[in-house]
Parts: C-alpha cells; structure tokens; sequence
C-alpha cells in the first residue's frame, strides 16, 4: 500500500491499485455514472456533446463508460462510439461484432502458438516482462 495524491482532489490516500484517484472522487464518479446512465435512459436520442453538457461529465469519461460495457446507448439511437480497428460506429464495448470476433481468433490462435514463439530467455532479460512490469 502506498500514500498518493488523488488526481483529481490532491488529497492524500491510501492507493494500492488502479487510478489514481480517492475513494470520495470514485464515489463522486459512481454517483455520476448512475446520473448518466439515467439520462440516457429518459434521453434516447441525445448526442454524446448533449450528454456531456447534460450531466456535467467529459465526453471521455462518457465514451470510457462505454467501452468498459458499463453505460449502453439503445440500438436505434444515433449515439455510439467508434470500433478501435475499423472505426464503425458500435453501441458498447471496444469492437464491432466483426472485428471481435476477429480479436477472438487471433487469441485463440495466439494462445495455441504461445509455446512455440515463446523465447527461452531468463525472466529479467525479457524487455516484455519488464514493461508490464511498470
Ligand atoms: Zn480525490
Ligand atoms: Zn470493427
């Protein structure tokens, strides 16, 4: 457990994992979500600008909801998010069905070869392990 400055208040706390932000600020944003997620729910045809503006929120936090599967646009809003490889406009999630199902595959087909491409190098001279372990 470490001592950090939350990111958003500065305030001292006790952080062990994840952001960098205070329980008070998680909770703030929590309660911010359920705000959202409400409006989105009355308010199918807002835009993600109106949202933000709405509900006092960052278009990015809005858009970070969405790609974590926690905030759902309706499948005949004209909201949505853009796939992270082919740009298509999706309603949740990081990738259109097409292109999950294609980042399902090349893990699949990853793990498989896992053995194989996996160099036989001490743990500590893997460049790899290091940068995980920042
Ligand atoms: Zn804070
Ligand atoms: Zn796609």
């Amino acid at each position: 457990m470490e001592v950090k400055n939350c990111k958003e208040c500065g305030r001292l706390f006790n952080w062990m994992n994840g952001p960098k932000i205070c329980p008070a600020c998680v909770k703030k944003v929590e309660d911010k979500f359920q705000e959202v997620k409400e409006y989105v729910r009355n308010n199918k045809g807002a835009s993600l600008e109106q949202i933000s503006e709405d509900n006092d929120v960052a278009i990015k936090q809005i858009k970070q909801w969405v790609r974590e599967e926690r905030l759902v646009f309706a499948e005949d809003s004209m909201v949505g998010i853009d796939c992270e490889l082919c740009g298509k406009m999706i309603r949740t999630g990081k990738y259109c069905n097409e292109c999950k199902d294609k980042v399902q595959n090349n893990l699949a087909t990853g793990i498989k070869q896992k053995p194989k491409v996996e160099p036989k190098k001490p743990v500590k001279d893997n460049p790899r392990m290091r940068f995980l372990d920042k």
